[in-house]
């Protein structure tokens, strides 16, 4: 296993398997999760014989910048990252007035292929590992000298189709030896997987779930999202009622509007019937228009009238504050370009 995918307690067998005192597992998951070292030779309290047999068996997981493009208006920054293996996952860094933030991958690709999504293109390669979750993470820490205090599962990816990392990964990363981010402040989002939603509110954890739904009726998602053929509406209802119910926490809805495709009036009462159902604030995000799909932003004005009914209708609502629109923001974009060119 990769030894900054392993728990502390896991790294305290290993470190009995190598015949070591345990409180040289305290030391290297500090060194790997609080100092987020990038080689072995960092851990200066560790034995040289200890750091060279760990070196030959337990090869570091370290992120490498590939690209970066820092946006003129708003500072933020969009990473396009190489895995060891060499396939690349996209990570944004973001500023805003309470912390700073970080929309991490999940995945290389994705299988469930929404027809507005840039990061679905391609399928699905692989999973990503958890020590590939919190790197997206220590890589951003590393590269701007910030500290971060938010994270979104929101960048390439299915979170809920690679669940055990998914669940290995908030561990690592809200433990107290390591960076010690509050659950509270880790926003998980899922196209709506309902059985892994059911899983996830038995975990009692803290994060904010936030669901993509982009549709008010199972009909006109099934037209967006394949996802909607496997999981009605009503099921997702009920999902997420059992996962507020359980977990205590307030559930997000996402909806991403696309111009005469989701935007009617109408539209907007059925989503505000489903949000009061669930009890759950509105996350509106404008589509980013990608060149290979078909779906296109809607005016500034019809924008503005979605939201306003929603408004009226007493919902809680935002709109997705429109950052690093110079920068090929919707992620999966800085991915698909960097490998379909030659
Ligand atoms: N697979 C997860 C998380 C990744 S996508 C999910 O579906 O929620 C994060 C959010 O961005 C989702 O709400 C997704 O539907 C939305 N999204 C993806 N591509 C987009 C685009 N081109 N414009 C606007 N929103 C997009």
């Amino acid at each position: 296993m990769d030894i900054r995918s392993m728990e502390s307690e896991e790294l305290i067998q290993l470190m009995r398997e190598m015949n070591e005192p345990s409180y040289r597992a305290k030391q290297i998951f500090a060194w790997l999760h609080e100092r987020m070292a990038t080689d072995y030779d960092q851990m200066s309290d560790i034995p040289g014989t200890l750091r060279d047999k760990l070196r030959a068996a337990y090869p570091l997981t370290v992120l490498t910048v590939d690209r970066m493009q820092e946006s003129a208006k708003d500072g933020t920054r969009k990473y396009l990252f190489r895995l060891p293996d060499g396939n690349y996952v996209e990570t944004v860094f973001m500023r805003y007035k309470h912390g700073n933030s970080v929309c991490i991958s999940s995945q290389v690709g994705c299988r469930m292929g929404c027809r507005f999504c840039a990061s679905t293109l391609e399928g699905l390669t692989r999973d990503l590992e958890p020590s590939e979750m919190v790197e997206q993470i220590y890589a951003v820490s590393r590269d701007t000298g910030e500290r971060v205090s938010n994270i979104v599962v929101m960048g390439i990816g299915e979170p809920l189709d690679n669940y055990d990392n998914l669940i290995k990964f908030y561990r690592l990363i809200t433990s107290d030896k390591g960076l010690d981010i509050s659950g509270r402040n880790i926003t998980v989002s899922t196209c709506g997987i309902v059985p892994g939603i059911y899983r996830l509110a038995d975990e009692h954890l803290q994060l904010t779930l936030a669901l993509s739904l982009h549709a008010p009726t199972d009909e006109l998602r099934r037209t967006i999202m394949p996802i909607a053929n496997e999981y009605t509406i009503e099921e997702l209802i009920k999902a997420c009622k059992y996962y507020a119910d359980t977990t205590g926490r307030r559930i997000s809805l996402e909806y991403s509007l696309i111009g005469g495709v989701n935007d009617s009036m109408k539209d907007a009462d059925g989503l505000s019937r489903i949000a009061h159902r669930i009890g759950a604030h509105i996350n509106l995000i404008p589509v980013n228009n990608v060149k290979e799909r078909e779906f296109k932003r809607g005016n500034r004005e019809s924008i503005a009238a979605f939201k306003n009914k929603l408004e009226k209708n007493a919902n809680n609502v935002t709109i997705r504050r429109e950052i690093g629109q110079d920068i090929d923001a919707s992620c999966g974009q800085l991915r698909h370009k960097r490998i379909t060119s030659v």
